[in-house]
């Protein structure tokens, strides 16, 4: 399998008065053509901030003291800002966290789509325009949506129409954060259904990040399971979800309510604070398989099995 995107040892700090925030500490993975690639963990372990080094999006305080990122051959965190600004959008389209928000209320949708897609590709505006349908429908919207206005729409349907103007160049890349939170069940299956569509209808590949692990499952190849600021598993989706490796991804697979499912086990403990992480294992004062080689010395990630990774003294 070719690899799309390869992210390297990538360290985001933030700066502050108590010292560094190590938001993302040595985060290394690849995403493959033409897949779907999950990226889970609780809330605070780095999934976002990860994201956004990634895409050269960190702002001060933030810096990223070192790593690398390729994709499709281009050294991301390198490359001139003017190529990196063609490069967004065309090849490589980010949905942020909570992006249906950012359309703004009282600008009809057709023009908000048009206007980006200029921008973007320099293209005419009928032409724009044109694709701006196409776009709408091909997310399963009506094409009368385009003259409408954003408060006039649900949810569900801002975040198809983010999802359109983020896919009308055809990028080969399309990383979404988090894009059914605040969505009901429903409308959840949709936007999930649509970005495994992408996949599929146009070979895209796709890395979503959530801490839904329902959803990464709904639509997951494979799946990266992080934990304060580092990635603990990799694996195939099947795999993982059928027999998880770390102690932390069997934790959140339980956490998982199912019907039928008499009590929803959680996780003990809360998430360590990246001001200070934890010594040896990072999650080792929330393992109930904790030795004191787990407090001393930190697990590097290994390969136990075929595109299979964890980082555990268990497994070495
Ligand atoms: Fe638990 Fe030790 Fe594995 Fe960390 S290395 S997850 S503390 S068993």
């Amino acid at each position: 399998m070719e690899p799309i995107l390869e992210v390297d040892d990538l360290r985001v700090y933030y700066k502050s008065i108590w010292g560094d925030y190590k938001s993302v500490d040595g985060v290394s993975v690849k995403a493959y053509r033409n897949e779907v690639l999950s990226i889970a963990g609780e809330s605070g372990c780095g999934k976002s901030t990860l994201v956004e080094g990634i895409l050269r999006l960190v702002k001060p305080p933030g810096y990223i003291p070192t790593g690398k990122v390729i994709f499709e051959g281009i050294d991301i965190l390198r490359v001139p800002e003017e190529e990196l600004r063609r490069i967004r959008w065309s090849k490589l389209a980010y949905v942020p966290q909570g992006a249906m928000n950012s359309l703004n209320p009282v600008i009809k949708v057709e023009e908000q789509m048009v206007d980006a897609i200029i921008d973007h590709s320099g293209m005419d505006k009928e032409k724009a325009k044109e694709v701006a349908l196409a776009m709408l429908k091909e997310v399963g919207l009506p094409v009368e949506v385009a003259n409408m206005y954003p408060h006039q729409l649900s949810g569900g349907m801002k975040q198809r129409v983010i999802i359109a103007t983020a896919i009308a160049l055809k990028p080969n890349l399309v990383i979404a954060d988090e894009p059914t939170t605040a969505l009901d069940v429903v409308v959840q299956r949709g936007i999930l259904q649509l970005l495994r569509m992408l996949k599929e209808n146009y070979h895209m590949t796709v890395i979503m990040v959530s801490h839904d692990m329902a959803a990464h499952a709904q639509i997951a190849d494979r799946i990266a399971i992080m934990y304060a600021g580092k990635i603990v598993e990799v694996g195939l989706i099947n795999q993982v979800f059928k027999e998880p490796l770390h102690p932390y991804t069997k934790g959140l697979i339980s956490a998982i309510p199912a019907i039928g499912k008499k009590y929803v086990k959680g996780i003990p403990g809360l998430a360590p604070s990246p001001l200070n992480w934890p010594s040896g294992c990072r999650f080792h004062p929330r393992c109930q398989h904790a030795t004191e080689l787990c407090v001393k010395v930190e697990p590097s990630i290994r390969e136990v099995e075929r595109e299979r990774f964890v980082a555990c003294h268990l497994y070495g």
